[in-house]
């Protein structure tokens, strides 16, 4: 998988070149209580030597997953929804939180949400909220600072530094997953969008403050996901140009995660 890689550790040879530092992070979404993938999620992060930052679900989530990350000492949690239920109708693609549902019982979820990660998981929840499915109406961006949350996160390069006043926007950029097929996308085509991300970048045509996402979901990982995931952070590790950040790295020392 690394060899498919290989156009990713030429353009951070690059970057190593010119002294560009990447600041990176991983996302991995969907847990609700520990499984076999959490594990061997957590185990790869691990023996990598990677922070990882987990899109938790609020609702079902529990003490039992909460123990089981206590012991995953570099693995931060996010808020990833509410109950991750669909409330868009069939024509439309999937959405929690989009313009389906009162502004007030949307709010209310997404506080109750934030409010139980910090009882279950303590200073291992950062306030960051991570819609399901990555999509979020407007009119419950805006709402999320007075709720506490102090960034979203969603896919694809952002477009803005601030989503909303007092709101970072802090997204993924690499996801290695086909979701119609459910399976891994062709490595070499995740290559060739890593690389176009990067290099404008490194071009200067894109600015290079917003932490760079690599989002993965450890619950329908195959072994073909599973390694690109691993070959993907190695090469990053081993670049020599990229360091890991905390999605808030661009707040400050208070959210610094070294
Ligand atoms: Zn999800």
């Amino acid at each position: 998988m690394k060899r498919a890689l290989a156009p990713v550790k030429e353009e951070l040879a690059i970057w190593r070149g010119s002294g560009r530092v990447l600041p990176f992070w991983w996302r991995d979404d969907d847990a609700t209580e520990p499984t076999p993938a959490l594990d061997r999620l957590l185990g790869l992060a691990a023996d990598l030597g990677a922070p990882l930052h987990l899109a938790v679900v609020p609702e079902p989530a529990g003490p039992d997953l909460a123990n089981r990350l206590a012991a995953a000492s570099r693995t931060v949690v996010i808020s990833h929804g509410w109950r991750h239920r669909n409330h868009a109708p069939a024509a439309e693609k999937k959405a929690e939180f989009g313009a389906h549902r009162s502004p007030d019982v949307m709010h209310g979820e997404i506080g109750r949400g934030w409010q139980r990660l910090q009882r279950l998981f303590g200073k291992q929840a950062l306030p960051v909220f991570a819609p399901p499915w990555n999509r979020i109406a407007p009119a419950v961006v805006a709402a999320l600072p007075a709720l506490g949350l102090a960034a979203i996160s969603t896919y694809l390069p952002r477009r803005e530094k601030h989503a909303a006043p007092g709101l970072l926007q802090v997204n993924t950029h690499v996801d290695p997953i086909d979701w119609q097929k459910r399976r891994l996308l062709d490595p070499a085509a995740i290559a060739a969008v890593t690389v176009a991300r990067l290099s404008a970048r490194r071009k200067r045509s894109v600015a290079n403050e917003e932490p760079f996402g690599l989002l993965t979901h450890h619950l329908v990982h195959d072994d073909d996901i599973w390694s690109l995931t691993a070959a993907f952070v190695e090469i990053i590790l081993e670049s020599g140009a990229a360091r890991f950040v905390s999605p808030l790295a661009e707040l400050g020392p208070s959210y610094r995660q070294d």
